[in-house]
């Protein structure tokens, strides 16, 4: 069958099969992230165009190329959010919550849009889960927002997962070392590409983020690390983290070279990687985010938080390979059957079952092989005959026992639940 219309690209179609077991996952994601005390948040799909360009840093890709942006009827310049951390910051400050509490715990779990090159693992309309922890500058909470992204993966047992961790320092030391870094790299400018001259230009942190070989073996040979340039006390707080880190058994490899790309990070920046994942390797990134608050409007506040790609976790799990359960199946025989079909179904469906009714007017005998393909566990058959006496027929789908029962007594029948 040809359709006029396909999908976007970079888009997806999830269909029910697939939908069922990403709720799955959802759910459990949610129960994790709650069992931390942080709460959820939820904020509009699209925002003013200048929270991401202040937010997020003008010279980044994400601002750069990648945003869906339009002026609405009403002039207003909206953009479809790309990340949810200026987001989420905007929130906290527009609803002061910080009057509410010293310290605020949230999370969010939705889609988000960046028109991205499109490959395994990276898509333009794509979602993403995550916390952010506002209001404690301790190295306590950067070990806690960093267990949890570990907990989700290891609790989803997630192999091969690889924690990468560093520190950038404070924003004070940013512009010193970029001097420094821009010295040692100028001279091989004829080397670098062209996206990546302009991020010596412009952003030179951001040629850490560059995927050219070429790029990062000058950086290798030849960069100086932000790390050396830290000040003491952003280096007692960065090895404080690492112990708490050993104490919560969570292993890490300190990579010199992760500063991650966007504007708004100091401190703490980490990755969590999967081997499964091939060239899209991060399963999620974070990192504190010291000066966002301040940035955005609010009082100077020390914020961290991690945001995890929902479709990555989906590639490495890789079990979308269940269907939705069904409770019953009722099988109706003869036109006389189904206006009593359909009220057992919705009676029964209150009693917290899942019931599917027939629609097609089928022979009983295609009626039987759909409730079989469905994973049905019961079958109910309302046949003209029985209906005659008031009877009704009951069979368990998996151990293939059949009662004929009475009508009324349909609502005290001991169904099992179907666990899939
Ligand atoms: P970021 O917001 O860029 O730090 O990304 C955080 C996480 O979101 C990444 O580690 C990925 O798991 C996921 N992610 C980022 N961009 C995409 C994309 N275009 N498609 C799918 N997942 C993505």
């Amino acid at each position: 069958m040809k359709s006029l219309y396909k999908n976007i690209k970079g888009t997806k179609d999830i269909l029910p099969k697939d939908c069922y077991n990403i709720k799955k996952i959802e759910d459990f994601i949610h129960k994790i992230l709650q069992s931390y005390g942080y709460g959820e948040i939820r904020t509009p799909f699209f925002e003013t165009t200048n929270l991401f360009i202040r937010g997020i840093g003008e010279s980044t890709d994400i601002v750069s190329k990648e945003m869906y942006s339009w002026i609405d009827q009403g002039g207003y310049n909206l953009t479809l959010r790309p990340e949810l951390t200026a987001p989420v910051i905007r929130a906290y400050n527009q609803h002061q919550l910080s009057a509410i509490s010293p310290i605020t715990k949230l999370y969010y779990l939705s889609s988000l849009f960046r028109r991205e090159r499109p490959q395994k693992g990276r898509q333009r309309q794509f979602s993403q889960f995550g916390v952010e922890a506002i209001g404690s500058e301790y190295p306590e909470q950067d070990a806690e927002v960093i267990s949890i992204a570990h907990n989700v993966f290891k609790s989803l047992k997630v192999d091969n997962i690889n924690v990468r961790i560093n520190t950038i320092g404070s924003a004070d030391i940013r512009e010193k070392y970029i001097q420094e870094l821009k010295k040692s790299l100028n001279k091989f400018s004829n080397d670098l590409s062209e996206t990546d001259n302009k991020r010596l230009k412009n952003n030179a942190l951001r040629l850490f983020d560059s995927k050219d070989p070429t790029c990062q073996k000058i950086l290798d040979e030849n960069a100086p690390f932000i790390y050396d340039y830290i000040s003491d006390k952003d280096l007692n707080h960065f090895n404080k983290v690492l112990e708490l880190l050993d104490s919560l058994n969570i292993s890490y490899n300190h990579d010199k070279k992760l500063v991650r790309g966007l504007d708004y990070y100091t401190n703490t920046t980490f990755e969590i990687c999967s081997e499964s994942l091939g060239a899209q390797d991060a399963l999620c990134g974070g990192g504190r985010y010291n000066k966002l608050v301040e940035q955005l409007g609010g009082k100077p506040t020390a914020a961290i938080g991690f945001a995890a790609g929902l479709e990555r976790l989906l590639i490495v799990l890789n079990n979308q390979d269940k269907c939705q359960p069904i409770d019953i199946y009722i099988i109706l025989i003869g036109e006389k059957s189904i206006n009593k079909g359909l009220l057992i179904a919705e009676k029964l469906r209150n009693k917290n079952l899942s019931v599917n009714v027939e629609m097609l007017r089928r022979s009983m005998k295609s009626q039987m092989r759909d409730a079989n393909k469905l994973n049905a566990k019961f079958t109910i058959m309302l046949g003209e005959n029985e209906l005659d006496k008031n009877e009704i027929i009951v069979r368990n789908m998996v151990s293939r026992k059949q009662d004929k029962i009475s009508l009324d007594d349909i609502y005290n029948f001991t169904f099992i639940k179907n666990q899939e």
